[in-house]
């Protein structure tokens, strides 16, 4: 046997994240040969990679956790609603022990080449190792928020004290205890770390450019009744998520209340003090009894008046809690931010904020970060600066289709692809939760299944019907790139004055394109559903 030979497969899957696991377990049950080849040096992905403090689920983890194995589903047991990191780890790696999926893993080596020869309709994907694997079919389980951003700020390297990104945090974990912590950004990531950082540091400065409207997570111990309540249900729970529009059933969480709900109203028909009272009765619940505040660019602004003045409640110190007020742009443009005790950590004496907008960043020294105003005195810098989304991952991979054509330069003016599965000009390169589905607006266990069942079935159908190629047609994909734009006008992501990593905003240079299907996941379903029913409509499938 010769090394290619070795070296060949059906597919060669680029992550052992959840996408990756579940993908190379479908094809492995459907009798085909696969390997993964993984950066990091074990599985879990985005779980892997950001050990921060406070790292959680903000969807319950009931819910968030695969469907596809009856097993599996009952004999695990989440200890929380919306379970931590660490948890969420030992699943995974349980996931890859029963499932022996370690064992059609290489880890530790980065893909850095994909090429397609149109001769053999084969992908030669190699690694950072030299190494070279062969396979007919290509699948991009890289992650949507897998490349960390760290934003260039002179003087970084001549830092003494220790730098972090939250997506890269060390196995190790950090010992914060005593010492002098500076966090730059207020995302979901920064928001979860902030209270728990605040837990151990001896100072805390948190280094704030926009603030973010963030709801309590309301996390808790998994009560005994409510898993046995979902586990005795898990088929139709299941059923609900893959038809509801983010991948959420919440089933379990809804407690049942008395009497009937009170009617949603329009915030702008409401008086101010009809308002008033009704935050001080319902707290951040309040966005809940209106039904125009994410639909209404006017009705939300009054939405983020009452948000402001909640922020008002919760933060003792004016000064601070101005600042940490965000204006300027709607509630619902950003992915929703949930947290524990965010704004009461900003009570604590030994905690700082600072204001980025009075005055940016300047430049770092061997012991402090200095703003245009001030000098911060540090002993550790903690970056939670976010990711390139969904195309960071592969735009690191020089991926080249047909005519030798690089994926980068076809997406110089943002992601161009169909269904958010296939590229034209890519035959039998797959991605899963790729650009154009609806990926990071859902629960992504959710979509993640469904991509991987909707490429394992094409595969099969095209083995059972000797198909040697698959590929998007360039009108379908046009036209689904264009259906993908016009969903999203009109909604809170695509207002004015949002900027948000959806739309590339937060990395500087990146084409400004709104990436993810806002149409919900059960819609996309049946889309995708619809497209095989009327033979893999829009892909042109050959016989070589
Ligand atoms: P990932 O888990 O990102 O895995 C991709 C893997 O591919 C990584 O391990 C990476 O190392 C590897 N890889 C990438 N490029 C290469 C290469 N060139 N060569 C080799 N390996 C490569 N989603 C939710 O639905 N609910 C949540 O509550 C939620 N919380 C989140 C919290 C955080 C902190 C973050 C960052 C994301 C969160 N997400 C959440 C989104 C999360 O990314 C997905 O839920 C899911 O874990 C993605 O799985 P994946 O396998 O698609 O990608
Ligand atoms: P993020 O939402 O992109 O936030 C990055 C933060 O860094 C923002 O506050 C941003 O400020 C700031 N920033 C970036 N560059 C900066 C610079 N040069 N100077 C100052 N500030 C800068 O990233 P994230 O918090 O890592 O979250 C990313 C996504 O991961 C989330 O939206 C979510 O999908 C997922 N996630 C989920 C959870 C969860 O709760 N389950 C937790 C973490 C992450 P600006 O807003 O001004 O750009």
């Amino acid at each position: 046997m010769t090394k290619q030979d070795e070296n060949t497969f059906d597919a060669v899957i680029v992550g052992a994240g959840f996408a990756g696991m579940y993908m190379l377990y479908r094809l492995r049950q459907l009798g085909m040969s696969a390997i993964v080849i993984e950066a990091g040096d074990d599985v879990g992905g985005t779980w892997y990679w950001n050990r921060y403090p406070g790292a959680r689920c903000d969807v319950p983890t009931m819910e968030y956790s695969f469907g596809f194995s009856k097993e599996l589903e009952q004999e695990w047991r989440w200890s929380e609603t919306m379970s931590a990191q660490p948890e969420i780890l030992e699943y995974a790696n349980h996931v890859a022990d029963i499932f022996d999926l370690r064992s059609g893993m290489h880890f530790n080596r980065r893909v850095t080449d994909a090429k397609y020869d149109e001769q053999t309709c084969r992908w030669r994907v190699s690694t950072d190792q030299g190494e070279h694997y062969h396979a007919s079919f290509c699948i991009m389980a890289t992650g949507c928020l897998s490349v960390p951003h760290t934003p260039e700020i002179d003087g970084q390297s001549d830092f003494a004290g220790e730098i972090y990104h939250t997506g890269r945090w060390p196995k190790e974990g950090v010992d914060l205890s005593g010492k002098r912590v500076g966090i730059i950004g207020t995302g979901s990531s920064a928001v979860q770390a902030i209270p728990v950082i605040a837990e151990t540091a001896a100072e805390l400065t948190i280094f704030q450019r926009t603030p973010g409207y963030t709801f309590p997570a309301n996390n808790k111990p998994l009560g005994a009744k409510q898993e046995k309540r979902y586990k005795e249900s898990y088929p139709e729970v299941r059923e609900m998520q893959r038809n509801s529009p983010a991948g959420i059933s919440n089933f379990g969480m809804q407690q049942p209340k008395s009497g009937k709900p009170a009617p949603l109203k329009s915030i702008l028909e409401t008086s101010h003090e009809e308002r008033q009272a009704a935050l001080e009765k319902s707290g951040f619940g309040v966005f809940r009894v209106y039904n125009d505040v994410y639909t209404d660019l006017q009705a939300n602004e009054v939405a983020c008046e009452l948000y402001r003045d909640l922020v008002k409640q919760l933060v003792n110190d004016p000064q601070v809690a101005e600042t940490l007020s965000p204006k300027g742009y709607p509630i619902g443009c950003k992915r929703q931010v949930f947290d524990t005790n965010f704004y009461e950590t900003f009570n604590l004496d030994h905690v700082k904020l600072v204001d980025l907008q009075q005055s940016g960043i300047d430049i770092i020294t061997a012991k402090a970060l200095h703003t245009t105003q001030a000098e911060y005195g540090l002993d550790v810098l903690i970056y939670a600066t976010g990711f390139d989304a969904m195309t960071g991952a592969l735009n690191q991979i020089n991926i080249e289709g047909r005519h030798a054509k690089r994926l980068k330069d076809k997406w110089q003016d943002g992601p161009r692809a169909y269904l958010g599965l296939q590229i034209h000009g890519y035959p039998n390169l797959f991605t899963i939760t790729g650009p154009g589905s609806p990926s990071v607006l859902s629960n992504m266990l959710v979509s993640i299944e469904q991509h991987v069942e909707w490429i394992s079935d094409c595969m099969t159908h095209m083995q059972e019907n000797q198909y040697t190629e698959i590929e998007a047609e360039l009108a379908a994909e046009d036209e689904w790139v264009e259906h993908v734009s016009q969903v999203g006008k009109g909604t809170m992501l695509q207002a004015p004055n949002c900027n948000s990593w959806y739309l590339g905003a937060n990395i500087e240079g990146k084409p400004r394109v709104f990436m993810p299907y806002v149409g919900g996941v059960g819609r996309y379903r049946r889309k995708c559903e619809e497209v095989v029913a009327n033979d893999y409509q829009g892909f042109s499938l050959l016989k070589t």
